[in-house]
């Protein structure tokens, strides 16, 4: 009789390279971290620059030079080239396009012609995130009538998302009932531009890169349900998902890359070194007990999602 082997945890970093990493991508990718090193996992780095608008290489080159400063190593990615390479999104389109035709095939997407301001005319954003629910304006336009639109717009490409309600456990907010319809609406995999949207490309790598465990901001709560459809409709497994709160600075805003404050390179030159900087961070979000400073390595034996858990009100820091 055989035994198989458990699968080895797989969690990722997926930074998109549109600015310098702040506090909060440094709180996430910590956890990130801790939680596959902690379970004896491996650590996959893939850079999320589909949009060309936003992201460039120096951008990633400086986002990979932080990491390798915290010491969040990685296991595979850029330099480390193992099986699932490529590691940047912009490479890897064929793969996008190729679940966008299955998608296609089982009739789950149809071209959209609104633009943005014709949707903030219609529909108020959500609280908080300023994202809107599509009320399926174009969902069904006949064959002649998107033919006619697409003489004067090229359109994005919309998932047809259906009415039922998305269940999950998180592993940092528990059990998550999302109905994706009423709260979203349909979803765009593909912009008017011909990039591929964040949900389909996220999905499909997630997969292709053996990923088990997500750890991520929870701005991205709202998305998982998303993911979860595609990943049922192309057939792809469902990974852990942990989604963690936002940092804030004092006057209550979530940071951005754009609060260069906080950034890496303001941090790295406040703080000198990365133990200092891990160590007051661990002890700030209940990672740890206390400020002691502190590498990556030596923080893994603090690290429990039942002790993160148990900080549940503590790890929403403020940064004087
Ligand atoms: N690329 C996304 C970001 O930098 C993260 C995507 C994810 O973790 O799923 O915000």
């Amino acid at each position: 009789m055989s035994t198989s082997q458990p699968t080895p945890v797989r969690g990722r970093f997926a930074p998109s390279p549109s600015g310098r990493m702040h506090l909060g991508n440094l709180c996430c990718a910590l956890l990130a971290w801790l939680s596959v090193r902690s379970q004896n996992g491996e650590m996959l780095l893939r850079i999320e620059d589909l949009d060309p608008d936003r992201c460039t290489r120096e951008k990633a080159e400086l986002l990979m030079d932080d990491l390798s400063w915290l010491g969040l190593t990685w296991d595979e990615g850029p330099g480390h080239e193992r099986t699932h390479a490529p590691y940047c999104q912009s490479a890897r389109r064929e793969l996008y396009e190729s679940a966008l035709s299955e998608l296609r095939a089982k009739n789950d997407v149809y071209p959209c012609f609104c633009t943005r301001a014709e949707l903030h005319a219609v529909s108020a954003p959500h609280a908080g995130d300023g994202t809107f629910r599509y009320p399926g304006l174009c969902r069904n336009l006949t064959p002649a009538e998107a033919e006619e639109k697409s003489r004067t717009r090229r359109p994005s490409l919309r998932f047809r998302a259906p009415e039922d309600t998305v269940t999950f456990e998180d592993l940092y907010c528990g059990p998550q009932n999302i109905n994706v319809q009423s709260t979203f609406g349909d979803f765009i995999v593909r912009r008017s531009d011909g990039v591929f949207a964040y949900q389909l490309a996220v999905v499909v790598d997630d997969a292709a890169m053996g990923i088990t465990e997500i750890v991520r901001g929870c701005d991205l709560l709202g998305s998982t349900p998303r993911q979860i459809y595609l990943q049922h409709l192309l057939e792809l497994p469902t990974p852990h998902y942990a989604h963690i709160p936002l940092l804030m600075s004092p006057d209550g805003r979530r940071l951005s890359k754009r609060d260069r404050d906080l950034d890496l390179g303001e941090l790295r030159a406040r703080f000198g070194t990365p133990e200092a900087l891990l160590g007051w961070l661990a002890g700030q979000t209940g990672i740890a007990p206390d400020t002691t400073p502190r590498s990556a390595e030596q923080l893994i034996e603090h690290f429990s999602w039942g002790v993160i858990r148990a900080h549940r009100e503590n790890i929403t820091i403020t940064v004087e």
